[in-house]
């Protein structure tokens, strides 16, 4: 992994074998370039991964890509690349049956897939939750998934501090712009200290802005060390991908995308507060 993840994903079988090239460097190095075969999951363009992706381009390993973001770079030797997938997981449950069409997914497979889908169709509800999501679905309960154990495992497990930064969040950083129906929330290095911020902590809350009715476009907006992380979703035919990838060297999918900026976090907003008017015959309409 090219960096940490939340505490909340730790639960995960085989978690313990990960290694985290944030912490690791030197054993990721090594892990790396005596791979024969490397798979490049949930990502579609080698500069996602920043400062490991040196550590990608010198080794000699054969490399595939499974995802489904909008245009891969082309980087890998194969590229599986369906933007239609609900999931990357969906993907390798695929990828599985392909190899084998008498796979049986064990626990551990498929209690990992099923985090994997459930997360990313937002437990089923985003529109790419197609009846095969549901097969693949009950073909992982089949193998023995509890399902309300993962959900306990993954949404109930926030620390009190990230609950209360939620709260903040919501009471004290949150502006709703009803004229472009957007809204969004700007958290600075500073509030995140308060808060004690772990890994983790900001993901989801962007959900909350694009919750309230009317609302088409929703922005988290929160600095960094040395930049400032936004991510953008929207609802129906508004992309937020392009928007991210135009303005904010991002990108991602349709209805969630991500990008940044090296700029501070007041002159990140007003750059964002000026784009509006571009946008607001789409997002109106
Ligand atoms: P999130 O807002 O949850 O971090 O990301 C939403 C989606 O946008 C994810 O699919 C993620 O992979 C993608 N994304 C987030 N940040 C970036 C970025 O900086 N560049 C690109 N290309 N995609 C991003």
């Amino acid at each position: 992994a090219p960096s940490d993840y939340p505490d909340f994903l730790k639960w995960m079988p085989g978690d313990e074998t990960v290694i985290n090239f944030e912490f690791d460097p030197v054993v990721t190095e090594k892990v790396l370039s005596e791979a024969e075969i490397i798979f490049m999951l949930d990502f579609n363009d080698e500069r996602r991964v920043e400062k490991m992706e040196s550590l990608l381009r010198a080794t000699t390993a054969f490399k595939i890509m499974i995802d489904h973001h909008l245009q891969p770079s082309g980087f890998c030797d194969i590229t599986f690349s369906y933007s239609q997938a609900s999931s990357t997981s969906e993907l390798i449950y695929h990828f599985a049956k392909a190899i084998d069409a008498s796979y049986r997914p064990t626990l551990a497979f498929a209690e990992n897939i099923y985090a994997g889908i459930m997360t990313d169709t937002g437990s089923f509800r985003f529109s790419s939750t197609s009846s095969d999501v549901h097969r693949i679905i009950a073909d992982l309960l089949d193998s023995g998934v509890v399902p309300n154990k993962i959900h306990e495992a993954i949404y109930d497990n926030f620390s009190a501090n990230r609950t209360h930064f939620l709260g903040f969040c919501l009471k004290d950083k949150l502006t709703v712009l009803n004229e472009y129906n957007a809204a969004y929330i700007v958290v600075s290095k500073k509030e995140l200290y308060q808060y004690k911020h772990q890994t983790g902590d900001t993901e989801g809350i962007v959900n909350y802005a694009l919750g309230i009715k009317g609302i088409r476009m929703a922005v988290f907006m929160c600095e960094h060390e040395n930049m400032i992380k936004i991510s953008f979703r929207s609802k129906g035919e508004f992309s937020v991908k392009e928007l991210a990838a135009e303005h904010f060297s991002g990108g991602g999918h349709q209805n969630a995308a991500g990008g940044k900026s090296l700029n501070s976090l007041d002159e990140t907003v007003a750059k964002f507060l000026a784009l509006l008017p571009f946008y607001k015959k789409e997002l109106t309409k």
